[in-house]
């Protein structure tokens, strides 16, 4: 039996793509970095590789540990709760920017996995609160914090306590983020690489960037995010 401290032995490479693949069909595909991965397909590869547990996903919640635990073989006891480094997140909450004090710099455009936020740059920016997963990650890049989050319910962020009744929701974010990810990777073979914030890089730069730690950042929008409760 494997404990949260020990990850379990990495597959044979040659099923490595087929584990990968059923592994992220069972994650929500909110993208929301809350496992320390860059999105859900690089948590997914952690997962099979044997380099992350299967409590890392606070928008999965139970049903994702459930049947993570399931596909794999893992002992669903070792695993009651979400790891404790892992980030709360909001549910059913989306972002709302402040218009009057956004600067138009577009900052929260390549972070956003659904494309949820219009704006073009020196202008206004508003977000399209049914795209909206909450994810925070606009929050993050946003350099003026006038972005928040407000509880409301949309398609994108309805939580689900089964697999099953979250599918439809899981495969639209999916596509969404593929078509996020090629529409930026067309932008920056434009030459617009600096607007190509990679998730992963995003985590690196966003504290020297905004001189704050994420962690606590995100801490400061949870509570925000409560008190509009
Ligand atoms: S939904 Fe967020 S926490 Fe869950 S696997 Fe995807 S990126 Fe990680
Ligand atoms: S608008 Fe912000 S909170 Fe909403 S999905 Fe995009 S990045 Fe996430
Ligand atoms: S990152 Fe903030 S200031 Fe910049 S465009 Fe987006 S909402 Fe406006």
């Amino acid at each position: 039996m494997l404990s949260p401290s020990a990850p379990s032995p990495a597959v044979a490479p040659n099923s490595l793509a087929v584990t990968v693949s059923a592994i992220d069909a069972l994650l929500p595909q909110t993208q929301c970095q809350r496992c320390t991965y860059a999105d859900c397909k690089d948590y997914a590869t952690a997962i099979a590789r044997g380099e992350a547990e299967i409590n890392r996903c606070p928008p999965g919640g139970s049903a994702t540990r459930i049947a993570l635990a399931a596909l794999l073989g893992r002992d669903l006891s070792a695993f009651p709760a979400l790891a404790a480094d892992v980030d709360a997140y909001a549910e059913e909450h989306v972002a709302l920017i402040d218009e009057a004090r956004c600067i138009g710099c577009a900052k929260c455009l390549p972070v956003c996995p659904t494309d949820a936020i219009i704006g073009a740059t020196k202008r206004m920016h508003t977000v399209i609160a049914n795209d909206c997963t909450g994810c925070e990650l606009c929050i993050i890049a946003c350099p003026v914090d006038c972005i928040e989050l407000t509880p409301k319910q949309t398609f994108a962020n309805a939580a689900h306590r089964s697999l099953e009744a979250r599918s439809a929701q899981s495969t639209a974010l999916r596509n969404s983020y593929t078509a996020h990810k090629i529409r930026f990777a067309a932008r920056a073979d434009e030459g617009l690489s600096a607007m190509l914030v990679s998730s992963a890089a995003h985590i690196e730069q966003s504290p020297a960037d905004k001189q704050r730690d994420r962690k606590a950042l995100l801490a400061d929008i949870m509570a925000k995010a409560k008190s509009r409760q």
